[in-house]
């Protein structure tokens, strides 16, 4: 789900395409994507768009006369610009835009749950409704930040990415901020020392001002059409397996409902490996604890030709699995040839 320096990107490329012109016709592809009813998209047409805002995780056109146009793009919506009045995609188009004197905006979700939305609003209280309210992250002072992520006790991984606690950081730059930090995605926000907080908030600034800036300088030359949450030049984020770039031990991950954690346990966990709750449940006791501890198994199956440890007595059922699926290699990957 693009994030507060993609959608910063996004929102300075809307500026520089569309800043100073008017909306000529909003045309609405699928009846699903509209989440409001009054007023009409089509009070819009005519207006100049005159700026941009971010709330939360979402795109705001701002017209005169207090109208926005509010868009979450969720996990896969995105925007491409395209030539005047062009068709909006099948399958993928959920809307276009179209100006005067420029481009046509094409806003696509490329899911089949269709998740992605837009709703207009007048009026600041109207608008306001919309936010989830979280702290924003970018400029806050180290005490807001601290009130802000002690206000309930959770892990530091729910506390980062909950909207109402800061806003606009989520799977991808939590995950960053995180190994930046060198704190565990399961550290309990209550627990932390004022350092610690100090050490995370200094982590946070740097991670969305970097990536921030490095966006921001690409969307200043073209247009953002190919946002993903996965970029070659992050630590931990999607680099299940490969090396940390801080220590070179590999990037582990903890899977809890739809989501995956990325971390080093070298820089964040002091070298124990994180079990969620459904591991822990299929493991039990055969978790491994710590890398030396993974290490040693994949050594021994290595060398015994057999998948797992050599069970301790009484430990484990025949057949049971030694090692959780999820952190075997995936077929095709580097480490394949191990199993
Ligand atoms: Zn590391």
């Amino acid at each position: 789900m693009p994030e507060l320096p993609d959608i910063t990107a996004y929102n300075e490329a809307l500026e520089r395409v569309f800043g100073g012109h008017a909306l000529r016709r909003v045309r609405l592809a699928s009846p699903f994507v509209l989440r409001t009813v009054q007023p009409r998209p089509a009070e819009l047409e005519g207006k100049v768009l005159v700026g941009t805002r971010r709330i939360g995780k979402r795109i705001v056109l701002v017209f005169p006369d207090e109208y926005f146009l509010v868009i979450h793009l969720m996990i896969s919506g995105r925007f491409k610009l395209a030539k005047p009045d062009a068709p909006v995609p099948g399958k993928v188009g959920l809307a276009a835009f179209d100006w005067v004197d420029a481009p046509t905006l094409i806003f696509t979700e490329a899911s089949s749950k269709k998740r992605a939305s837009i709703h207009v609003v007048r009026g600041e209280a109207d608008l306001a409704a919309l936010d989830p309210g979280g702290l924003e992250p970018l400029g806050s002072t180290l005490a807001d930040f601290a009130a802000a992520l002690r206000s309930e006790s959770r892990t530091l991984k729910r506390a980062l990415t909950d909207p109402h606690i800061l806003s606009g950081i989520g799977n991808a730059y939590s995950d960053e901020v995180l190994h930046r930090a060198q704190m565990s995605p399961l550290k309990i926000t209550s627990k932390m020392d004022d350092e610690e907080m100090a050490r995370l908030h200094a982590a946070t600034e740097e991670t969305l001002r970097e990536w921030t800036a490095r966006f921001s300088a690409e969307a200043a030359k073209s247009f953002p059409e190919k946002v993903t949450a996965f970029r070659p030049e992050m630590a931990v984020h999607g680099k299940y397996g490969q090396p940390c770039p801080r220590c070179g031990s590999k990037v582990q991950r903890i899977v809890y409902a739809a989501n995956e954690a990325n971390y080093c346990a070298t820089c964040q966990t002091g070298g124990k490996l994180l079990a969620d709750r459904s591991m822990s449940r299929l493991l039990g006791k055969d978790w491994p604890k710590s890398l030396e501890e993974l290490e040693e198994r994949r050594a021994s199956s290595r060398a015994g030709g057999v998948v797992g440890p050599t069970p301790a007595k009484g430990q484990t059922e025949p057949g049971a699995p030694h090692v959780h699926p999820r952190s075997r290699p995936a077929a095709g990957s580097p480490r394949s040839r191990r199993s």
